[in-house]
């Protein structure tokens, strides 16, 4: 029996954790601070890890199909109706209800590049084909415009966006977005914020009081510091009422991911210290990082750093995991996210040494 050749895949899923890179080096998982996967490094609200610890009691009993209530704080936070809001198993679950919803075989999609590699995986699952536009260093810096996108548009189903985009931190402006969803005829554009909160100014959910060819993703695996649960969710156009059921699995997101979520939307002081501290991370990288650095939007700062892999792995000896970005196709580049004051002054000081020797 022959299965797909889905070999690309791997490389997505061997992102590695501390427990495992302390037992490949024999040391102690206390001994490192992971800055590799642009996790919120406060943890969630603790009204969300309380949320988390009440819901085990139920875990017994299956989820609700659809969770109207978060489906309703959701739809209620973005002014958008409850038809709009598609609750998923993570932002990587929202963008496999999208490409269900949209691709047929052999359909293609336009992804970034570099650029988050689930994209291509998603189409990919859903026997789509994948097409890249570049995403260029231009005077020192990564810039997002709607040229770029354009001018490799080739007839693609679905355009992803990402805003604030991983890895480099840059950004789409809104016009920039509505060029886009103007010159792709009858693509669906999906702009993924999973990264929204870090960055100020407005949302793309703005687009879709005016329009129906735009989708918004967004996630709880970043500000809210709730990765682990997977929860995150499509904001879909206005007409596009009903096709949610046709696409979700049964239970699209698990009871306490749902609870922890609904939670996590009472504290809004808790996202805010988390952005704030963001903000203090960025500039600190910025400004003590012996390295070019490109400016961000997200939790995250691109640094290129000349050989990625060895600085990548010097500074895992020393403790600091970061992300080589040379999986990104950008094998100078290294992606520090933002810890706590303590882990990024510590990041940087490693960074620095490595860089020095
Ligand atoms: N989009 C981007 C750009 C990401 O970087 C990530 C996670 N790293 C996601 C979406 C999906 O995140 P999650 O599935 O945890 O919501």
């Amino acid at each position: 029996m022959e299965l797909r050749d889905l070999s690309d895949h791997v490389e997505y899923r061997a992102g590695r954790g501390i427990e495992e890179v302390a037992r490949e080096l024999g040391r102690d998982p206390s001994e490192f601070v992971k800055l590799s996967s642009n996790e919120n490094p406060h943890g969630p609200s603790p009204k969300a890890a309380d949320a988390i610890r009440a819901a085990a009691s139920e875990v017994h009993r299956y989820p609700k199909a659809v969770h109207a209530d978060l489906t309703a704080k959701v739809a209620d936070r973005w002014d958008v109706t409850d038809e709009q809001v598609w609750l998923a198993n993570g932002g990587d679950g929202a963008l496999d209800y999208l490409a269900r919803a949209m691709l047929d075989p052999d359909d293609t999609v336009l992804v970034p590049s570099p650029g988050f590699t689930y994209y291509g995986m998603s189409a990919r699952f859903h026997h789509g084909d994948v097409a890249e536009y570049p995403v260029a260093e231009r005077d020192g810096e990564f810039a997002l415009d709607a040229e770029s996108v354009l001018s490799a548009y080739d007839g693609e189903r679905v355009v992803y966006l990402t805003s604030p985009h991983n890895p480099t931190g840059a950004r789409f402006t809104l016009d920039a977005v509505r060029d886009i969803a103007d010159g792709v005829d009858d693509a669906l554009v999906v702009v993924d914020e999973a990264y929204g909160e870090f960055a100020d100014g407005p949302s793309a959910v703005e687009l879709l009081d005016e329009r129906d060819d735009i989708a918004v993703l967004r996630t709880f695996s970043k500000a809210y510091g709730l990765a682990g649960v997977r929860l995150g969710y499509a904001l879909v156009p206005e007409s596009w009422a009903d096709a949610y059921a046709r696409v979700q699995t049964p239970f699209a997101a698990s009871a306490v991911a749902c609870e922890a979520g609904l939670a996590a939307m009472d504290d809004d002081a808790h996202v805010e210290q988390t952005v704030e501290s963001v903000e203090w991370g960025r500039e600190y990288v910025h400004d003590e990082l012996d390295a070019q650095t490109y400016e961000s939007h997200g939790n995250f700062v691109l640094a290129n750093v000349g050989d990625a892999e060895a600085v990548t792995e010097a500074a895992k000896r020393e403790g600091v995991l970061i992300r080589d970005c040379s999986s990104f196709g950008l094998p100078e580049c290294v992606r520090v996210t933002i810890g706590t004051r303590e882990e990024t002054e510590r990041a940087v000081a490693v960074l620095n040494e490595v860089l020095d020797a």
